[in-house]
């Protein structure tokens, strides 16, 4: 039962391609899922009704400092995994996970931007330009990997600072 609700909404989620980050000049290399640990990595949004978990913790994360990270995560830049959408096991019972078709992108591109709609986290973004590719949001994690990189630098806030791994 859990299982076919959970194979129905990722079979819902990926067939709709989804992303945030629509820079034509950074194309990123995938975040390898290195087993430095070979503990699954779990993380929550807020409320606790939406679960990710990877196989294991991303060796490093990427920071966004697009405007629509900025609005949708009320912060100056988004911490984010680029992961295979295979990666992502996604526990959802009361189907609280929503999806914004965010059409205000800078390549013209429609990302989908899933979140919360309980409690209103971001979760992941998922874009045709990258097909299998998710945009996960690392806050949703209690531990963090350092970023390796940036998107959308140029959006950057002149007085945030962020040091690269
Ligand atoms: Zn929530
Ligand atoms: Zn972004």
């Amino acid at each position: 039962m859990w299982m076919n609700m959970l194979h129905f909404l990722l079979t819902l989620t990926f067939n709709i391609p989804a992303s945030c980050h629509e820079s034509s000049h950074h194309s990123p290399s995938s975040t390898s899922i290195h087993s430095t640990s070979t503990m699954p990595y779990t993380g929550r949004c807020n409320c606790t009704s939406v679960s990710i978990t990877l196989p294991a913790q991303p060796e490093r994360s990427v920071a966004c400092h697009c405007i629509n990270c900025k609005k949708a995560g009320g912060g100056s830049f988004s911490i984010n995994y680029f992961i295979d959408q295979s990666d992502m096991t996604i526990e959802d019972p009361s189907q609280a996970m929503k999806i914004y078709s965010d059409p205000n992108t800078s390549s013209g591109n429609i990302i989908q931007r899933h979140f919360c709609s309980s409690c209103g986290s971001p979760l992941f973004t998922l874009s045709p330009k990258v097909p299998g590719k998710a945009y996960l949001k690392a806050a949703l994690f209690d531990i963090v990997s350092k970023p390796e990189s940036v998107f959308f630098g140029d959006k950057q806030e002149e007085w945030v600072s962020i040091n690269l791994a």
